[in-house]
């Protein structure tokens, strides 16, 4: 394999250098790292099984054989098919296409738009949350002021009891004695 780019296991830490299907077995526990067609011989990113383009670079993961028609994975040295060179490292080290380059930079556009978005919906999330603890917060100090209230109201009225009490045995001692 002409690519420099493996993976590195990470259950034994052995290098894994991708195969001619662009998929990534360990050879030293027999783990699949990646699926084949994910691989991307550019960048080394593991794509989603599926994706035609690498979702970090850009990159086509595949590659059409011009002698059979064959699909290959885009790292690959030689045709699966026919056996005809495919020229990988010209393909992996070709100036990026005007196509790719508006895909990258969508991509890019995407991936920045998205996080915009999520920091806006968190920021909305901590607004309110703080005013969820701003209403709870002046609920509990209304709360204690009306519980202060009535605490004074049955201190008044106990006084009053006590006074008039008071003035009822005072009279009674005064008619007796
Ligand atoms: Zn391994
Ligand atoms: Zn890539
Ligand atoms: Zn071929």
């Amino acid at each position: 394999m002409s690519n420099a780019l493996e993976l590195i296991c990470p259950d034994c830490q052995a290098a894994a250098p991708p195969d001619s299907q662009g998929g990534v077995r360990c050879a030293g526990c027999g783990a699949v790292l990646a699926e084949p067609f994910t691989f991307c011989p550019q960048c080394g990113r593991i794509n989603n099984a599926g994706a035609s383009v690498c979702a970090q670079c850009a990159e086509e993961l595949k590659v059409t054989c011009p002698g059979c028609g064959r699909v290959n994975w885009s790292g690959a040295e030689r045709c699966g098919g026919c056996g005809r060179e495919l020229d990988a490292l010209a393909h992996a080290f070709r100036p990026i296409s005007a196509s790719v380059e508006i895909r990258r930079q969508e991509l890019i556009r995407n991936v920045s738009s998205f996080r915009e978005k999520e920091e806006k919906e968190s920021q909305a999330r901590l607004d309110t949350l703080r005013e969820a603890d701003r209403r709870r917060a002046q609920r509990s100090t209304e709360l204690a002021e009306r519980a202060r209230l009535s605490e004074r109201r049955i201190i008044v009225g106990a006084v009053v009891v006590i006074a008039v009490f008071l003035v009822f045995i005072i009279a009674a001692m005064a008619i007796l004695f």
